[in-house]
């Protein structure tokens, strides 16, 4: 039986919010400090604006901050983007990257997801690597091919010490208030375990696998109680400071 891994407990805030949305940041610092002693991992991805001042917003507490994507290359001529360096220098410890709207919006290749978290692990940030069949996909019964392409080739050789961390997010439960049932979330979750431990030995075995897609406070305990689910990636419901926190006890 697997040892449990410290669960880790992400909210995607995508393209929502301005300073205002900070106060979120506050509420959710009071909710943990009252809590006391919670066993999961936090972590907030604000929009690239609200990096810096979220991250000072957060200081002194448990909650982590992360980028939402980051650009392949240290440095250079690329206009609107972000390097992993400077996610770093804005106070991020982890960055979200293969996202399906990056996928879908920008043309993001698996390749292209490699280059970036070699990017992100060698300027000293974790990724959060997103992976997850489209519905056409699932009813074509293709998931699980799908789903073991995009590990095979969004992931680099080596990660060093840093931890390995996938979020399995089927685009058709994002945002959408539909999920798989837990045997399909099991499924496919213990089907990326094996494939990490193949390639990866014991940094396959402490990888975390995260859930993304449509995750709440009504179904976070059964989806979090999900073998070989050792957290969420949360996307509608981490805006609001006390819906992420209920989801956060739930871990
Ligand atoms: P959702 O988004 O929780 O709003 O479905 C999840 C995500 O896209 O990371």
């Amino acid at each position: 039986m697997q040892e449990r891994l410290r669960p880790l407990i992400a909210g995607n805030w995508k393209m929502h919010g301005t300073g205002a949305a900070l106060e979120q940041i506050a509420r959710l610092k009071t909710l943990l400090q009252e809590a006391g002693d919670i066993e999961s991992e936090v972590l907030i991805c604000p929009p690239a604006t609200l990096l810096d001042r979220a991250a000072r917003r957060a200081q002194s507490s448990a909650i982590r901050i992360g980028g939402q994507d980051c650009h392949a290359d240290p440095g250079g001529a690329h206009t609107g983007d972000i390097s992993a360096s400077m996610l770093l220098d804005a106070g991020a410890s982890h960055v979200i990257l293969g996202h399906s709207e990056r996928r879908a919006d920008h043309g993001e290749t698996s390749d292209i997801v490699r280059d970036k978290t070699k990017a992100a692990l060698a300027a000293g940030l974790i990724p959060i690597i997103c992976v997850g069949e489209t519905e056409a996909e699932r009813l074509a019964g293709t998931a699980n091919q799908v789903v073991g392409e995009q590990i095979d080739l969004s992931l680099p050789d080596a990660f060093g010490e840093t931890p390995i961390i996938i979020a399995y997010e089927p685009v058709w439960a994002i945002g959408t208030g539909r999920t798989p049932t837990t045997d399909d979330i099991a499924h496919m979750h213990a089907h990326m375990r094996n494939l990490l431990v193949a390639r990866f030995g014991t940094a396959g075995e402490s990888a975390l696998l995260l859930y993304g897609g449509s995750v709440k406070p009504s179904n976070a305990e059964e989806i979090l109680r999900t073998p070989e689910v050792n957290g969420a990636l949360v996307g509608g419901a981490s805006l609001l400071a006390d819906d992420f926190f209920s989801i956060i006890v739930a871990a």
